[in-house]
């Protein structure tokens, strides 16, 4: 249930009317003063009748059907050793689709490092063939984790199975969820029980409702830091892999109280179009981008048609950067 509590009222009455609900055996399971000052309780509906009776409570209300996520929430901010994702902030995150060898990951990260806050790299690729490059696995990771030593940038990669989940809370800093396992419920609520970001990416098929859901698998469980992605939908059209859904950018900001990324280049698929979804998605008040990067785009061993070579990515993120504030946003 939501408490909704009087508009004029001070902190320290809040915290009486706390200790007054708490007091009845009532659970307060969170407090935010986003739009208005409410809480949200676990009681019965016998139990209402008398919260509703304590002085400066407005009213008590069925609770969205968002419990851990709604907009009316305050606002998730998940803060890394050098950025923050939230609502003011505009993140980059960039790499390659894959991780390919030490070699590789070297020459891309030296020629972005100025101009990317989280570096990508898929070690355990869930690709449509199984006759397809499947990721490098744990050498992936070590190249990965040696990449974060030397670089001191933070590092999101891609989990594809829970028996990984320590290795990645200990060596990640931010664990991928992508977009097949977007349903893989055990793994979501396995990843509610960890001290780690996710960036949960929303399904090839799967409607705005569906993916915030599945991000309450991993809130409920406890994991308050969850970014949501959007990297492109099914739909008819084939001139692009995917349809990239900018209202549900929006709709997701507006739904929920997570930070929302977009992924333009799993969206469609072409390296020439990134630097446009890119603006748009700043446009439209997403929290940041994650772009594939790659040294030798004709030679990758995944995704190289929509992958950007180092120099085309720093001039969009100049772009960005002086594009930013007008949006309300820093990209720092
Ligand atoms: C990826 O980011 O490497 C990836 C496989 O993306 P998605 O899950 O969106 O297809
Ligand atoms: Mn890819």
């Amino acid at each position: 249930m939501i408490v909704k509590l009087n508009k004029r009222i001070s902190s320290n009455q809040v915290n009486d009317i706390i200790d007054e609900i708490e007091k009845l055996n009532i659970k307060v399971l969170n407090k935010s003063n986003k739009e208005e000052y409410i809480l949200q309780i676990d009681c019965t509906k016998e139990q209402i009748d008398k919260i509703s009776k304590i002085k400066f409570v407005d009213c008590v209300i069925e609770s969205p059907i968002y419990k851990h996520v709604s907009h009316i929430f305050d606002d998730v901010v998940v803060k890394l050793s050098n950025c923050t994702f939230s609502r003011k902030h505009f993140t980059i995150i960039a790499g390659p689709c894959s991780v390919e060898s030490n070699v590789q990951m070297n020459s891309i990260v030296e020629d972005i490092k100025s101009n990317v806050h989280v570096i990508r790299g898929g070690a355990y690729k869930p690709r449509t063939s199984p006759y397809d490059f499947q990721g490098l696995a744990k050498d992936g990771l070590e190249i990965l984790k040696n990449i974060n030593s030397k670089y001191n940038i933070p590092i999101i990669t891609e989990i594809t199975s829970i028996e990984d989940i320590d290795y990645f809370v200990n060596n990640v800093d931010i664990i991928q969820v992508g977009a097949r396992n977007m349903q893989n419920f055990d793994l979501l609520k396995r990843l509610g029980k960890v001290n780690k970001p996710v960036l949960l990416k929303r399904g090839l098929s799967n409607t705005v409702n569906e993916w915030i859901l599945a991000s309450e698998y991993i809130v409920s469980n406890g994991n308050k830091e969850v970014i949501l992605c959007e990297r492109g939908i099914r739909t008819f059209e084939d001139k692009t892999r995917n349809t990239l859904d900018l209202s549900a950018v929006v709709l997701a900001k507006e739904l929920t109280n997570l930070p929302v990324v977009v992924d333009p280049s799993h969206a469609c698929g072409k390296a020439w179009m990134i630097e446009k979804l890119a603006l748009a998605s700043l446009a439209v008040g997403a929290d940041g981008i994650m772009i594939e990067v790659h040294n030798d785009p004709a030679n990758a061993l995944s995704d190289g048609e929509q992958s950007i070579t180092p120099n085309t990515f720093n001039d969009i993120v100049s772009k960005l950067k002086t594009l930013a504030p007008s949006f309300n946003k820093k990209v720092e």
